[in-house]
């Protein structure tokens, strides 16, 4: 089966007047379908704009993205993006921010509406369906914001350091339960962080990056003897130790 996700030697440079500022530099990696992928890196390297491009809001300067073997703009998949605030609409109910994705494609059916009231009850969040965002937990911001995009039913997710703006108790465990809700819902994951220790929790595979410009340092399996494999158990694993010395050292070498 080819990969869900293709990038294949790409090169993207931010150019203003006086500047360019190159962000990506022959990048090669790719994701498997089912697959959930940590992409780690310093600040500034260029994790964001990587996802910018698979997501097409950016393009690249040379090299190919594709997804299901097609050019990322021909794909036509969904592809949903959660990013580090939860953007809930305060003026709008829970149901009615979940419900934004639908309103804004214009398939607001009966169905859809139906497969917002699920996901709201599996997760949870039922009981808070007409409440405001202000009347929920950071966490359960969270969780709202990623039912807002699961409700889209996204073959591709993309998180884009979804948790720091939470505290670190909250943190650990809002990551857990997104994690668990994203392996339930067995979509495919790419998640952005500068957190080793949350991308070692959460994925089968960490792509570690360069400083800017952005290029593969290193890909790393991650195996875990917990069972079942969720991010907080995955932290008391025997593993762990190791894959994050190993993962810092790649990260801090000169
Ligand atoms: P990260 O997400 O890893 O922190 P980004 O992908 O946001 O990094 O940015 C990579 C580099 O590109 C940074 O040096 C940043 O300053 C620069 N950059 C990001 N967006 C722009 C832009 N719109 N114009 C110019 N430079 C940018
Ligand atoms: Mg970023």
């Amino acid at each position: 089966m080819a990969p869900l996700l293709e990038f294949k030697d790409i090169s993207m440079a931010y150019h203003s007047i006086d500047q360019e500022t190159q962000a990506i530099s022959h990048l090669t990696f790719s994701v498997s379908q089912g697959e959930f992928v940590a992409i780690v890196g310093p600040s500034g390297c260029g994790k964001s704009t990587i996802l910018n491009l698979i997501c097409g809001l950016l393009s690249p300067e040379s090299g190919q993205i594709l997804i299901e073997g097609k050019n990322a703009g021909e794909s036509g998949i969904n592809i949903g993006y959660m990013l580090q605030k939860d953007h809930l609409f305060e003026w709008r109910t829970i149901f009615r921010n979940v419900m934004l994705g639908p309103e804004i494609a214009g398939c607001v059916t009966a169905e859809k509406k139906a497969y917002a009231y699920q996901l709201l009850d599996s997760y949870g969040l039922k009981e808070f369906a007409n409440a405001r965002p202000s009347q929920l937990s950071g966490g359960m911001r969270q969780r709202a914001a990623l039912i807002r995009t699961l409700v889209m039913e996204p073959s591709l997710l993309l998180l884009d350091e979804p948790f720091s703006a939470l505290d670190y108790q909250t943190r650990l465990n809002v990551s857990d339960d997104i994690g668990k809700i994203i392996r339930q819902e067995s979509i495919t994951a790419i998640l952005v962080t500068h957190d080793i220790a949350e991308a070692i929790s959460m994925a089968d595979r960490v792509i570690i990056l360069t400083s800017r410009p952005a290029t593969v340092s290193s890909i790393v399996d991650i195996d875990l003897t917990v069972e079942p494999r969720t991010p907080l158990a995955s932290r008391n694993a025997p593993e762990f130790k190791n894959y994050f010395n190993r993962i810092w050292k790649e990260l801090n070498q000169p």
